[in-house]
């Protein structure tokens, strides 16, 4: 099952971010179609869909059409980029009346591969926005490789940054005899939304070493049988979500209430009963999440 956010249908060629002659001739393309985004959320049509607008449109609502960044070919050949419009929503306005949208309300419509898309165009201009200064020497960076690595302007520097992708363990604990599976909800958390525990990784583990500190750390258990279920981007803004299942070596859970504002077990029955009520005090996480996929999965459902 492709999970959103991922099976992106957009495909570059080895070597063709290197070639920026190569790049400034797909961008003229006549086929060439081009993803505005404003504040890094994409323009959608009046029914929902993505908005996509030609090379000449871009030219017309951008404060700065050479930050273009090539995204990939789509199945039928059409070279795919993005555009942060910058400041230039006046124009926009002037052009049409499609709006931008939150990337999670575009992603729960869409609700197939196209979320990918959402999710790489969302997470690549947010990483260059965020990396404007050289971070060895403080110099301006320059974008390179159509928007795929960032160049320190200083000679005598020369440091290169590549994107970056942070990942984060998350995990559907459960009981040595499978009845019961252990949810939670970290503080800061939408009221209500229970979800297996997650945490991120850190330098040097595995991820077997982030889930014992994590479920050490936030419920004072060890567990056993780590088994590896599905991973999904998270594009807020860049994450690496890396779902597994395990088994608990205990029952008895010391809750740490630092990280968590509650955390406890759940029998199938009282998860279906959850997911039957929408209006009761505790909910399911959004679709477009692994961690609802993962409750799902234990339901049986998927
Ligand atoms: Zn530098």
């Amino acid at each position: 099952m492709a999970l959103p956010f991922s099976g992106n249908p957009l495909f570059c060629p080895d070597g063709l971010r290197e070639d920026e002659i190569k790049l400034h001739r797909l961008k003229i393309r006549e086929d060439a179609l081009f993803l505005p985004c404003f504040k890094f959320d994409p323009a959608t049509t009046e029914s929902g869909d993505l908005f996509w607008i030609s090379w000449k449109v871009v030219h017309s609502v951008a404060t700065d059409p050479n930050r273009a960044i090539f995204l990939g070919h789509a199945p039928d050949g059409s070279p795919r980029f993005t555009i942060d419009i910058g400041n230039s929503l006046e124009a926009w306005n002037n052009f049409t009346s499609n709006l931008f949208q939150n990337i999670r309300s575009v992603a729960a419509y869409l609700a197939d591969n196209r979320t990918a898309i959402v999710a790489q165009a969302h997470s690549i201009l947010k990483w260059i926005a965020n990396h404007l200064f050289c971070s060895r020497c403080g110099s301006n960076n320059a974008v390179s490789l159509g928007g795929y690595r960032l160049d320190c302007t200083n000679p005598t520097c020369g440091a290169l940054t590549f994107p970056r992708i942070d990942p984060v363990v998350i995990i559907m604990i459960t009981s040595r005899d499978n009845n019961k599976c252990l949810l939670g909800r970290s503080h800061g958390y939408p009221d209500k939304i229970i979800s297996p525990l997650a945490g991120f990784m850190e330098p040097g583990e595995s991820i077997e070493d982030a889930i014992n500190r994590e479920i050490r750390e936030e419920v004072g258990l060890s567990c056993t049988d780590i088994r590896f279920w599905g991973n999904q981007p998270w594009p807020f803004p860049s994450n690496l979500m890396l779902g597994c299942f395990a088994t608990a070596e205990q029952d008895r859970l010391t809750v740490n209430e630092d990280e968590l504002a509650f955390a406890d077990w759940f029998t199938r029955k009282q998860l279906e009963e959850i997911l039957r009520n929408p209006d009761g005090d505790k909910i399911f996480p959004q679709s477009i999440s692994i961690s609802y996929h993962m409750m799902r999965a234990w339901l049986g459902d998927e």
